[in-house]
């Protein structure tokens, strides 16, 4: 069968490293020889996935069994055994720690769950700072009942399924046998009290929702897609908050200002008089403000000045980008009679006519 070690693993032929790993550790989990005492099926199975394993985690020999088209499974491998070096503690310690040992003793802590919020802001903002103003809503810890439940002067009583612990043992079957794990109770969702008399402001919820309407600072040089975490303001927890995330959305750019990263671009539109002749210009740059620039004579379309230290501030390391200015020939739409007497004039002196023939510039000289 073609490339049957994927089909063993269960995964595709563009399975990555990890994919592959975790496909195997799942198999040898549910195939190892010590749980299936004399399965000689199994134990064969076994064998074909570790021999699978070996090959597909190996990038020489993976690349020779693509190449085979799939169809090299035996050679090599005469035993069938496991050739590689994998830790079969690993893969047990990530079973049992990952699944069965979490039940922990006494109840759940109750954390409130984390908000995320996105935050339209403006390009100006993002580079120079600022705040914004966001509406959410949030979970807030009942002010009523402080978050009992229950009414003014009344207790809520002991849950008498889990005997007020808020777990309960559950047997389960597993590929091990059964395993006996502790599990939040049902009847009192884990809080391990039963609640009689309700708050009349929760309903007995024991949480309240209210509309959250803030500023929040946007950070100078933040851009498009970062986040900010404020720890702990997210939904309230008995036990503790929950986290807000602030996802900021910037645009790329304003008024002919663009942004990469932490620099700032900006195309200066010059006059083809002004780069032949050389000029210095005092120009109103959106954002950043007016800066004085020379542009030398015989400057090029495309040139650029580099204001060091003068573009966004850099998140998270800190320094700043640059301001980089990139010089643009802007050729006139429409001349004026003298303008054009100068034009004809100048190519007149440089013999334009001659040099591209009569077809192109043949009318300025009939
Ligand atoms: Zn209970
Ligand atoms: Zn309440």
């Amino acid at each position: 069968m073609a490339y049957e070690f994927y089909d063993l693993l269960g995964v595709g032929r563009d399975a990555s490293a990890e994919e592959l790993k975790k496909a195997y550790r799942k198999k040898a989990m549910e195939l190892h020889p010590d749980r299936h005492q004399g399965d000689k099926a199994k134990e064969a199975e076994f064998k074909k996935v570790n021999e699978a394993y070996a090959t597909l985690s190996d990038p020489q020999k993976k690349a020779a069994y693509d190449r085979s088209g799939g169809t090299a499974a035996d050679s090599g491998f005469p035993g069938g055994g496991f050739q590689g070096d994998f830790d079969f503690s690993d893969i047990f310690e990530s079973f049992f720690g990952g699944g069965f040992q979490s039940g922990g003793r006494g109840k759940r802590r109750e954390i409130g769950d984390d908000i995320e919020v996105r935050v339209k802001t403006t390009f100006e903002k993002a580079v120079k700072g600022g705040s914004e103003e966001v509406v959410y809503e949030r979970r807030h810890v009942c002010p009523d009942c402080a978050g009992t439940g229950s009414e003014k002067g009344r207790n809520p009583k002991a849950c008498p399924d889990c005997g007020g612990s808020g777990r309960v043992r559950q047997r389960m079957q597993t590929v091990f046998g059964v395993v006996e794990q502790a599990v939040s109770c049902h009847r009192c969702r884990g809080t391990g009290k039963i609640i009689e008399h309700p708050c009349q402001k929760c309903r007995g919820e024991r949480y309240v929702v209210f509309r959250t309407d803030r500023k929040v600072d946007v950070p100078a040089g933040i851009e498009d897609g970062m986040t900010v975490k404020i720890r702990a303001e997210g939904h309230e927890g008995i036990d503790g908050n929950g986290d807000l995330y602030l996802h900021f959305s910037v645009p790329e750019s304003e008024k002919g200002l663009h942004r990469d990263g932490a620099d700032l671009h900006f195309h200066l539109d010059l006059d083809p008089a002004e780069m032949a002749l050389g000029t210095v210009k005092k120009v109103a740059i959106p954002v950043v403000g007016e800066r004085e620039i020379e542009v030398k004579a015989g400057s090029q379309h495309g040139k650029s000045v580099r204001f060091r230290g003068e573009g966004a501030p850099k998140l998270p390391s800190g320094g700043k980008g640059d301001l980089i200015v990139t010089f643009q020939v802007k050729i006139p739409e429409k001349l004026t009679a003298k303008e054009r007497e100068f034009y004809e004039a100048i190519a007149k002196e440089k013999k334009l006519g001659e040099v591209h023939g009569k077809g192109i510039l043949g009318k300025l000289f009939d």
